[in-house]
């Protein structure tokens, strides 16, 4: 099979039909054999009895329905998984992204041996709200990730080697970098490709602004998990210990003040006098060991095996 289309969607029933019609015009001018693979990522609306509705026309479709809403990244994650093309291609359902790339997107990857084509929406067509924190989104992402050369991370639009999405997980919010996860699996040969993009046609967006904090977390954790990904608790472990050894240096200290001051009325140093003194010592120490415990679980639980726990209702 030429082509798998991997399409994550969340209340999306009026833009289905239009987009599976679309993709499938382009597939039969083009001669390529393909599936379509729609993940119903627990809508709300209509989505899943639409795509029942197309699969019955066009049996290259395949679908799967979450049991709720898990969130974009697991749904790329179960279409990877599921996915026979040699290449393949994610794209939204909002109609966003223009299944007319397709084509060169294949050729790029087929011939020009890339590992993985990311689109850039030169031209966007979204809000100056959303557009102005994506630029600074962008920019840290290519920084941290030392992907120089690709100017839109998050573009939905995507085409990859078969070999590169078995090899990555999709997990949490992490469709923002799956670039910087191929180069971490190591795939280094990463393109871009302008791409079109239309406005929303039907319905809204699903991301809100806290997608941006999210997004910040997750890119922090990668960057550290691929710095001191072999023994990171070996980083906490050095800094655990110094701010162990601080407070026992100071503990030492306010010891040997107040015996100090217990046998000289004379020598009462100001310090241990000071309730402020052990509060904020106190607090320094404290407040260390649970940033470091909170990035931990953070960690943690941002790279469990068990992140990509979503469950299927059913798959057609
Ligand atoms: N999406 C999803 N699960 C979610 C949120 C979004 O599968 O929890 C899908 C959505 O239906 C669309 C794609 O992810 O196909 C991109 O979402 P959206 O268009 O809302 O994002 P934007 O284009 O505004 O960045
Ligand atoms: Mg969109």
């Amino acid at each position: 099979m030429d082509i798998s289309v991997v399409i994550p969607l969340y209340n999306e029933a009026e833009s289905l039909p239009e987009l599976e019609a679309w993709i499938e015009r382009v597939m039969k001018e083009h001669n390529f054999t393909y599936e379509i693979i729609f993940v119903n990522d627990g809508s709300t609306d209509n989505s899943w009895e639409v795509i029942q509705e197309l699969q019955q026309k066009n049996s290259c479709i395949k679908a799967i329905k979450f049991r709720r809403n898990y969130g974009k990244s697991p749904g790329l994650h179960c279409g990877f998984q599921r996915a026979k093309g040699d290449v393949v291609i994610t794209m939204d359902a909002d109609l966003q992204d223009s299944p007319d790339e397709i084509p060169e997107l294949y050729r790029m990857i087929k011939e020009d041996g890339y590992d993985l084509v990311s689109g850039w929406k030169k031209k966007r067509y979204d809000p100056l709200s959303k557009t102005l924190p994506t630029k600074l989104f962008n920019a840290t992402a290519r920084k941290f990730s030392g992907i120089d050369n690709l100017h839109d991370f998050n573009c939905g639009l995507k085409a990859y080697k078969s070999v590169v999405i078995k090899n990555i997980e999709v997990y949490n919010d992490m469709h923002r970098y799956i670039p910087y996860l191929a180069k971490i699996a190591g795939f280094h040969k990463i393109g871009e490709k302008v791409v079109q993009h239309q406005a929303r046609k039907y319905g809204t967006t699903k991301f809100g602004l806290n997608r941006f904090v999210n997004g910040y977390l997750d890119l922090i954790t990668l960057w550290f998990t691929s710095k001191f990904g072999k023994k990171p608790m070996h980083f906490f472990g050095l800094w655990g210990s110094v701010m162990f050894f601080i407070g026992f240096i100071a503990l030492v200290f306010v010891l040997t003040m107040k015996l100090i001051s217990m046998f000289s009325g004379d020598l009462r140093p100001l310090v241990t006098n000071s309730p402020y003194f052990y509060i904020s010592l106190t607090a320094m120490i404290l407040g260390t060991q649970m940033f470091l415990a909170g990035f931990i679980g953070e960690l943690i639980s941002r790279n469990s095996p068990n992140r990509n726990n979503y469950k299927i209702e059913s798959e057609i």
